[in-house]
């Protein structure tokens, strides 16, 4: 199997988005799920549409149009571009929005393809990204209402990812206001209302009042089953869907200390490198332009050493390890987004196990130690 590669177990990616949309209806809220991470893959989104989100977003237009085959309402997450409005209205049903200039020019587009594009208009709640500040939520309601090709789906916020504001009761609250008062003031019923992203789960699952809020945007929750305001895991979610899988090609007793005069390495700073003696040191093809190394989760027992373009070095430990042998990585959202976007990545997605867990080790020492060495992580 060609390496490296990502392999996505899509039963776990369907039962942690049951378990979130189950554990969501509670609070009557709903999942849209969300595919920025793995490229609008179709397989992941059909996961997550089997374990019952009833929508799905992504931030980006190519990756949407690959969503087109799935037959539910797709929401393109990010302000559109002005100069694709003409895309947006084509591979989405609904886009989130902030700006009066796009919505005329959507309002244009949407017309040409005789077609009526939902906007939900997002808030500023205090995480300074995207988002229109309170007072001027009138102005916008009317711009849209004003619209004849737009329709006014409804109000949405986003907090966590630009400042690591939490959502909570007061900032909700002020969402849920918000839209009591945009329904008052002109007289219409807002189908959604669009809460957050993962970060709001805490919040959503805590509270016992989640107001008007009746969405949220589900990415990395149910691709890692991970809360992205603490990285902690999820109880009851499955924390490895993805898994990055690397071939080793050199393996050495080497010092542990480099010789020789000191400069910078190929990315900044050398790595620190203490101790004494010698270290068991495998090198795979792996580097920064296929994943972020920040986000790599090693086997136990191995450490990693450092990575430039294309090598990643690693300590093995007391592991047996031999040339053509692969390693498999756990990964967070940065290192899963990379990997998903390097060209030099295969993608492997299957419902249930990798069934390439029954491989067997290459390297010409198949004979000495037959068999898979499942659980350790190296193959
Ligand atoms: C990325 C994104 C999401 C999904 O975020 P996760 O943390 O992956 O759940 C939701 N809404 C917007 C606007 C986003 O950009």
């Amino acid at each position: 199997m060609t390496a490296p590669r990502i392999e996505a177990d899509l039963d776990k990616v369907e039962q942690n988005t049951r378990i979130l949309v189950d554990r969501l209806a509670v609070a009557g809220i709903r999942v849209t799920g969300v595919t920025k991470a793995v490229l609008g893959s179709p397989a992941v989104a059909a996961a997550m549409l089997r374990g019952g989100a009833c929508g799905l977003g992504d931030s980006r237009v190519p990756n949407l149009a690959r969503l087109a085959g799935l037959g539910t309402s797709r929401t393109l997450i990010r302000s559109p571009m002005l100069s694709q409005v003409g895309r947006v209205v084509l591979v989405s049903d609904i886009s989130l929005n902030t700006e009066a200039v796009v919505l005329a020019a959507l309002d244009r587009a949407a017309f040409r393809e005789r077609r009526t594009h939902g906007i939900i208009l997002m808030i500023e709640l205090g995480d300074l990204r995207e988002g229109i500040a309170v007072a001027d939520v009138p102005e916008a309601v009317r711009a849209v209402l004003g619209h004849p090709s737009l329709r006014l789906v409804g109000l949405g916020g986003n907090l966590a990812c630009q400042n690591g504001v939490v959502p909570d009761d007061r900032n909700m609250g002020v969402l849920s206001g918000l839209v009591d008062a945009t329904e008052g003031l002109h007289g219409i019923t807002l189908d959604v209302v669009s809460g957050g992203n993962s970060a709001n789960l805490d919040w959503a699952f805590g509270s016992h009042d989640v107001g008007r809020v009746d969405q949220l945007r589900l990415g990395e929750a149910i691709l890692l089953g991970v809360d992205p305001l603490y990285r902690t895991p999820i109880v009851g979610l499955h924390t490895d869907a993805f898994t990055l899988t690397a071939e080793v090609i050199e393996v050495a007793v080497k010092p542990v200390r480099p010789w020789g005069d000191r400069a910078q390495a190929a990315f900044g700073e050398a790595p620190v490198r203490t101790g004494a003696g010698t270290v068991r040191q495998a090198i795979l093809a792996l580097g920064h332009q296929d994943v972020a190394l920040d986000g790599l989760r090693p086997p136990a027992g191995i450490t990693v050493l450092g990575m430039s373009s294309d090598h990643l070095v690693v300590d093995l430990g007391d592991h047996a390890v031999a040339v053509g042998d692969e390693i498999d990585f756990g990964v967070d959202y940065g290192a899963l987004l990379r990997a998903m976007t390097s060209p030099f990545v295969t993608t492997i997605e299957q419902r249930g196990p990798a069934t390439a867990r029954t491989m067997r080790q290459r390297g010409g020492h198949d004979d000495a130690e037959p068999g898979p060495r499942t659980g350790t992580g190296i193959r």
